[in-house]
């Protein structure tokens, strides 16, 4: 577990360790505020039974109020079904995906505990503080979301600045970290149009860290600022497999 940010009313923790064997690496975030607190992306079964039993030295008095998930893979949703049986925690997720979280053996009786995001994103509260859940369609999901923490100014950017291979749980230096996130984004973030919308969403926010769902995170103002200029100058997706969609011989 990594501390973030921390302040007597605020804080944001990283797990990064509580995925195993071969299945993709993965960070879960927890943000407290007063006597509220979210999960984010929370994982599949292996890691919930973790995370589950981290979560009160992070959030006290049961007081985990949301679970966000970016999108529906997964390493996202796969024990959404778990966490909202021992929670009373609301769950949010892309309208595109609430038939297909089903899927994953969501019990009827929490069934009504996940809500749906709108396309625009939209505003939670946690004892006041706004968190916002800001669009981040096709990157990789058509329903994609990422949330901004308005109190410790981290972005959470989900797919978008994620990192495989790299051993290090921070980028110091970004020329060297490039090797680690440049296929990923190639392949998995599907439009240099959308990579453009969010980098000229993103220049818009006040961003102290970028902090992925995946690898490592960029800690302070420079890193972000690097990331995103880089970002603004890939090509991305389906604008590199023009080449692809052939009938094999
Ligand atoms: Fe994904």
């Amino acid at each position: 577990m990594i501390t973030l940010f921390e302040s007597e009313t605020h804080k944001n923790v990283m797990f990064n360790d509580l995925t195993s064997g071969a299945m993709v690496q993965a960070n879960q975030h927890v943000i407290l505020n007063g006597q509220e607190g979210i999960v984010l992306d929370p994982g599949g079964h292996k890691v919930f039974s973790k995370l589950i039993s981290e979560i009160p030295s992070v959030i006290p008095n049961n007081g985990l109020k949301y679970i966000f998930f970016s999108h529906q893979d997964p390493d996202i949703i796969a024990a959404a079904n778990g966490w909202l049986m021992v929670t009373e925690a609301q769950a949010y997720l892309s309208q595109l995906w609430m038939g297909y979280i089903l899927h994953f053996g969501v019990d009827e009786l929490v069934a009504d505990r996940i809500n749906s995001i709108p396309d625009e994103g939209m505003t939670l509260r946690l004892d006041g503080e706004p968190l916002k859940i800001i669009a981040a369609h096709f990157l990789h999901s058509p329903g994609n979301f990422q949330v901004y923490d308005t109190v410790s100014k981290i972005l959470y950017s989900g797919d978008i600045g994620s990192s495989f291979g790299n051993d290090y749980d921070m980028v110091q230096d970004f020329d060297a970290h490039i090797q680690y996130i440049e296929e990923f984004h190639e392949r998995y973030i599907t439009s240099t149009k959308a990579l453009k919308m969010w980098v000229e969403m993103a220049r818009t926010i006040d961003i102290d860290i970028i902090a992925p769902q995946h690898g490592a995170i960029f800690p302070n103002n420079e890193m972000a600022d690097r990331f995103i200029d880089w970002a603004d100058n890939l090509t991305c997706g389906i604008d590199l497999m023009e080449d692809a969609f052939v009938v094999p011989d």
